[in-house]
């Protein structure tokens, strides 16, 4: 049955189309697998082809997002294994030329359209992405009202190493970059961290991160070992909550 609602994009009253959250082929084998997705309360979903939304936008405008999330698939998926590099002292990394390599207005719109999905969602698996003031303005850079601001959105982006386990575990999670808010995106062994506002990032450890960050020039892919960290804490909690769960059951 369509369902009829309120675009978030465009605001008007149409039917609302299944939208993805974290973009379809980023479920690397969507015709064939099921996936599981598990939200901060450690509740799982199954899903079939990922995790999708069917209250938040029209057919149309999910199309005109889409189009940003083909920088997404052009630079992590198909371009990635090329752009190996070793950078300062971070062994593997993956570095892309503006310009040669990416678009940035296409891959920046990617990362706050992944963000800003996420945070008009009503999808448990989301349920801790809450950018407040911060999602009009994610939405208004998105549809070109405001000029864009590079204090918004600040993203860094991480990649588990390719043996590393879980990698088709999607989740999400609000975490702290310093002093600030951090929100981490958890898709194919990606780590997408992207800050709302690092207007009041305090001068400390955080900023030498920052200058990682994706900008009008470059951008890095850091690969490593240790990001992998805190997926596995995240996980061991899940397991622990749902072994409790279950004998909360059994004991029923
Ligand atoms: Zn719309």
């Amino acid at each position: 049955m369509a369902n009829y609602g309120t675009c978030k994009y465009c605001g008007k009253e149409k039917e609302l189309c299944k939208a993805h959250i974290v973009p379809k082929k980023f479920y690397l084998d969507y015709t064939t697998e099921r996936y599981r997705s598990i939200d901060q309360d450690f509740n799982k979903e199954y899903a079939q082809s990922g995790i999708w939304d069917d209250t938040i936008l029209c057919g149309d405008c999910d199309n005109k997002l889409n189009e940003y999330d083909k920088e997404g698939y052009k630079i992590l998926l198909n371009a990635l294994k090329t752009k190996e590099k070793t950078i300062n002292d971070i062994p593997k990394a993956y570095l892309f030329k503006e310009g040669e390599d990416f678009d940035y207005i296409n891959l920046r719109f990617f990362f706050i359209s992944l963000l800003w999905r996420a945070s008009i969602s009503s999808k448990a698996m989301y349920n801790k992405v809450n950018l407040g003031k911060f999602e009009d303005i994610a939405l208004s850079i998105l549809k070109n009202e405001k000029t864009d601001d590079e204090k918004y959105f600040q993203t860094i982006v991480f990649r588990e190493p390719e043996e590393a386990p879980y990698g088709k575990v999607h989740y999400c999670i609000k975490s702290k970059f310093d002093n600030v808010i951090c929100y981490k995106i958890f898709f194919t062994k990606f780590i997408v961290c992207i800050i709302p506002n690092t207007k009041h990032c305090r001068a400390s450890k955080g900023l030498e991160y920052l200058k990682l960050a994706f900008n009008k020039n470059e951008f890095v892919i850091i690969e490593d070992g240790n990001s992998f960290e805190d997926k596995r804490k995240f996980l061991n909690k899940v397991k622990k909550n749902w072994k409790q769960k279950d004998k909360i059951c059994k004991q029923r």
